[in-house]
């Protein structure tokens, strides 16, 4: 799962026909002039003062900007008050400055954590900050590895990564709802596109009164919630991903792409205290539910319509068998078609921002590496036959 906010306002933003490209992705930023960015918040209906780079400009004078906190802001021109260059370069706040800013933001009761990449802001215990820490850092470095083995050498992200942790469910709910709306709020935590944050929750205080005071009770209480760690372990491949070159945010990222990566990454592993230890372990929960689907309701065109658009994925009752059909697809791909993989999502890292291909220009790029369909759709069939949950 992640969210990408306002998608509907970038869309508008590329109506105006004529898109100047100037940002490359996160990560390999160039020196950029920064501007002083005064406009109007569509989202709270109050004037917004940030300084950014521009990364997308349109004819008509809208823009879209990264913020030195990392956020994107889609501004109409009817909206932008001023945009006045500050005579520096664009340069990401340093991890002290976003933990200041994120404490500011979230209130009194939040502490800023650091660790070598990320910014962690939560209003819960030293000790599952310091835990979800440890699972960030040793996620990134097995991410990049993982791309690094497969012949692409990926960088490391620009700035310190944010991530915000609340210590209730309650408190996480009320924040996903005005953050990213009720399809998040439900949900252990998610990834968003726009703010480039993690959001979660302490998975060791839900249900108990008090918060883990070390590390041991923490990697005790989330022993018995599985399937939340792989959450956070999903929507922090998101964010790795969306921060290393791999993706590029508000460009046209297959969803079949990126949710089946983060769930070719996610599967947690109860036996080390992490909950997590490796990439590529067998994601048996996809593949049963992947095996159900064909048993029962697989449509002969599914590769084709999970490739194609993004329909299943916005409809509740058919959302899981997508799910698992990127993950199967993703497992089969990666673990037979390595090299082929790696060149098509370079291609997909290289898209323009705010230009989304139709369906069968995505089918077009898809087979032009990967081959005929129904060869793909054979292989990868006998590839999950053989798959044993071990
Ligand atoms: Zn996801």
């Amino acid at each position: 799962m992640f969210t990408i906010g306002h998608a509907s306002s970038c869309v508008g933003l590329l109506a105006a026909a004529l898109l100047l490209a100037i940002g490359g992705p996160v990560g390999l930023a160039a020196a950029e002039p920064a501007y002083r960015m005064t406009f109007l918040d569509d989202r709270t209906h109050s004037e917004q003062i940030v300084e950014a780079r521009v990364l997308v400009e349109a004819v008509d004078g809208g823009v879209l900007a990264e913020d030195v906190e990392g956020r994107l802001w889609s501004i109409t021109p009817d909206r932008l008050r001023s945009k006045i260059g500050t005579a520096q370069e664009f340069e990401f706040m340093d991890a002290d400055s976003l933990g200041e800013a994120l404490r500011a933001e979230l209130g009194a009761g939040f502490e800023s954590h650091k660790t070598p990449h990320y910014v962690i802001c939560s209003d819960t215990g030293d000790a599952y900050a310091e835990w979800v820490g440890t699972l960030f850092e040793r996620l990134q470095r097995a991410f990049l590895q993982t791309w690094r083995q497969a012949g692409w050498d990926l960088a490391e992200p620009a700035a310190p990564l944010p991530a915000v942790v609340f210590r209730t469910q309650q408190e996480f709910a009320a924040y996903a709802l005005k953050d990213a709306g009720p399809e998040v709020a439900d949900k252990p935590g998610y990834y968003s596109i726009r703010t480039n944050r993690i959001v979660l929750y302490d998975l060791a205080t839900a249900g108990m009164n008090e918060g883990a005071l070390d590390l041991g009770e923490v990697e005790r209480r989330v022993a018995s919630a599985p399937e939340r760690v792989a959450t956070i372990v999903h929507e922090a491949t998101h964010q790795i991903a969306f921060n290393c070159g791999m993706h590029t945010r508000y460009a046209d990222t297959p969803m079949w792409l990126a949710e089946g990566l983060a769930m070719y990454c996610e599967t947690p592993d109860l036996k080390t205290g992490s909950g997590w230890r490796t990439i590529g372990r067998l994601n048996v929960d996809r593949l049963r539910q992947y095996r159900e689907f064909t048993a029962q309701r697989r449509a002969g065109d599914s590769l084709q319509t999970l490739i194609c658009d993004e329909a299943r994925f916005r409809d509740p009752s058919r959302m899981p068998d997508a799910y698992a059909e990127s993950w199967a697809l993703v497992d089969y791909l990666m673990r037979d078609r390595r090299d082929e993989l790696v060149k098509y999502m370079q291609g997909i890292a290289a898209k323009p921002r705010l230009h989304w291909e139709d369906g069968d220009t995505r089918l077009a790029e898809f087979t032009a590496v990967f081959g005929d369909l129904q060869d793909i759709e054979a292989d990868c069939s006998r590839h999950i036959r053989r798959l044993r949950a071990r």
